[in-house]
């Protein structure tokens, strides 16, 4: 695990902002006929814009083909962009990465594509929410199970699937560094690696409609839930400062977001 300079965090904003930039772009986009190969071309015209890189792009074995997860309906994380229309009551969720001078930026956000149900936009509503707790926990004295342990009190009560295996990471010059950040907290808040000044996480809690079990595809990368209930999945990339959570991957940092002050001149 890596401890980041102010000025790496500084850096780190960079990379975050054009994230920022390129979800927003992308989520304005989704309806009901659009596909997610657009959207992927919306994400590498602001790469290029940018003089960005893709932190998805060739990634893994096989390589990722594509700027961007995109997971429609079942698809929780990890989907492959395509040309099918996206579907009047799907979610859909965007994750992206960008590298700027070496740093990297990580999101995702979950988008309806036009009218859902209530109860899908609930599952979407609350995963969001349990994302922004999560955050609300990135602070020096921290320990990192109060991560999981925040997502478990906002997402249980509601008896959605949590994922065993899918958590957040570290990240920095590599989009995945030590630690594994969970989205489940087995033993409550208060254990596991301390949080300090300069750890950068990328937090993002994934629930499903129906239970946490979870397949991978053929294409060996879209990760679907077993029953095929829908599923949301939010990201941010926060950096943690002595004044609490910097939320890089968001235009304002978070600060609309998280209830206390937050940093933007580490
Ligand atoms: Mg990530």
């Amino acid at each position: 695990m890596t401890v980041k300079t102010p000025e790496q965090v500084q850096k780190m904003r960079v990379a975050g902002l054009v994230v920022a930039e390129a979800l927003e772009r992308m989520a304005e986009a989704v309806r009901p006929g659009a596909t997610t190969a657009d959207l992927d071309r919306i994400a590498r015209t602001v790469l290029e814009h940018h003089g960005a890189t893709s932190s998805f792009l060739g990634y893994g074995d096989p390589g990722f083909p594509a700027v961007i997860c995109a997971s429609v309906g079942a698809a929780v994380v990890h989907g492959i962009p395509d040309d099918r229309p996206l579907e009047e009551g799907e979610l859909c969720s965007i994750d992206f990465g960008a590298i700027v001078d070496g740093w990297h930026g990580d999101a995702a956000v979950t988008v309806p594509v036009g009218t859902c149900s209530p109860e899908v936009l609930e599952l979407n509503r609350v995963t969001e929410q349990s994302l922004w707790a999560a955050l609300r926990t990135a602070r020096p004295g921290g320990r990192l199970s109060d991560i999981g342990a925040a997502v478990e009190q906002v997402v249980r009560p509601h008896g959605y699937g949590l994922l065993d295996d899918y958590t957040g990471h570290g990240i920095g010059r590599s989009m995945h560094e030590p630690p594994h950040v969970p989205n489940l907290a087995p033993r409550g808040p208060g254990h596991g690696m301390a949080l300090d000044v300069g750890i950068c996480l990328a937090i993002e809690p994934m629930a499903t409609l129906g239970t946490g079990e979870v397949d991978v595809l053929e294409d060996e990368w879209t990760v679907v839930t077993a029953d095929g209930q829908q599923a949301s999945h939010w990201e941010h990339t926060v950096a943690i400062t002595p004044d609490g959570p910097w939320v890089l991957t968001a235009a304002d940092g978070g600060a609309s977001r998280l209830s206390s002050p937050v940093s933007s001149q580490l």
